[in-house]
């Protein structure tokens, strides 16, 4: 049983990793599919973003679905030939956040392939591997897995949205079409928004939002002129959802967004200079959004039932002996959306 193991910037290792023996509460999964994500790109190009600094070997990957192989004595959830999709979020469910329900903002949070802590948590691009039962979310027998595997992008999608309110009949914009971007506007979609704005610097992206419901596109690689409507009486978006991390969208999100209004930032972006006084004046709430809780369990269901259609978002896929060139795709924003390894030919 092998994984995709990151040593250094671009140095990404097969290697054997048998999945460890099961307690009572856990499930052993053969693993479908795997989606690169962004923060998978910054180990692999950068070694990690910010002060989050690869400093051991470690497993890629948390966005995965797959097969239940094996349960534990105290399995109930699931059982084995089930279709599940990996919730990589494992919260300590006994901090002050956690008991308070805000298990995201967990102080003990042990996240598949995440340096953030050490020794790091290994991630999940791996043929076999074991994980508590609770992070083992059921999805139908029917669905790909490889659609199974955009439930923890679309959870992200969805807990952002929540930030955002009522969107029912609303304006939205959302800023950076990447595929969190695009998973927003297809959360958007589904909360109500009537008018759902996109904008990116890149018309093949472009091309996708509106594939997943965004009712204008527009291309801001020149300037935001085009969005000099929007702009009138102080603004006429009533919520944006900033996904790029780019300071002049954050920029153009205060100008364009109406007095009372909500941005929510998802983009990760480091430090920006910050227009105070229209903020101030306009009385615009600024709300950040970091991944995710009780959306995963949503996203599964959505996905499940078939109330949203995320395929545009898929690039391609590749068999894990390839991983150089699924990571050469996935870094290519003109010609890859979502990129997934298949860990089984049977996906
Ligand atoms: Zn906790």
């Amino acid at each position: 049983m092998r994984a995709i193991v990151i040593h250094a910037p671009h140095d990404l290792r097969l290697e054997s990793m048998p999945a460890a023996t099961p307690g009572p509460r856990d499930v052993v999964v053969q693993m479908g599919a795997g989606g690169i994500c962004g923060s998978d790109l910054h180990y692999f190009h950068q070694g990690g973003f910010g002060v989050v600094r690869l400093r051991e070997p470690m497993v890629l990957g948390h966005e995965v679905a797959g097969t239940v192989k094996a349960v534990g004595t105290e399995v109930t959830a699931v059982k084995v030939g089930d279709k599940v999709a990996v919730n990589p979020s494992g919260p300590c469910g006994e901090c002050e956040y956690c008991r308070r329900g805000l298990r995201n903002q967990c102080l003990d949070m042990r996240f598949f392939g995440s340096a953030m802590r050490f020794p790091h948590v290994q991630g999940a691009f791996r043929e076999e591997m074991t994980v508590p039962e609770a992070q083992a979310v059921k999805v139908a027998d029917d669905v790909d897995l490889t659609l199974a595997a955009l439930c923890e992008p679309f959870a992200v999608a969805l807990h952002a949205v929540a930030q955002a309110g009522d969107l029912t009949g609303k304006t939205v914009l959302i800023s950076g079409c990447g595929p969190i971007g695009c998973l927003v506007i297809a959360a958007a979609k589904l909360a109500g928004a009537e008018t759902i704005i996109a904008t990116d610097i890149a018309p093949e992206t472009l091309a996708i939002a509106a594939r997943l419901g965004a009712t204008r596109c527009v291309d801001v690689s020149g300037g935001t002129e085009a969005l000099a409507d929007l702009a009138q009486d102080k603004g006429r978006v009533d919520v944006t959802l900033e996904c790029s991390g780019n300071g002049r969208a954050l920029t153009s999100a205060i100008e364009l967004t109406r007095p009372r209004g909500t941005i929510v930032l998802i983009g990760l972006g480091g430090e920006l200079p910050l227009p105070m006084n229209a903020i101030v004046a306009k009385e615009l709430n600024i709300a950040g959004s970091f991944r995710f809780d009780e959306e995963f369990a949503r996203a599964a269901e959505l996905v499940s039932t078939r109330q949203v259609d995320l395929s545009p978002l898929l690039s391609g896929s590749f068999p894990i002996e390839e991983a150089d060139a699924a990571f050469a795709l996935a870094s290519d924003r003109r010609r890859a959306m979502k990129v997934h390894f298949r860990f089984s030919e049977a996906v």
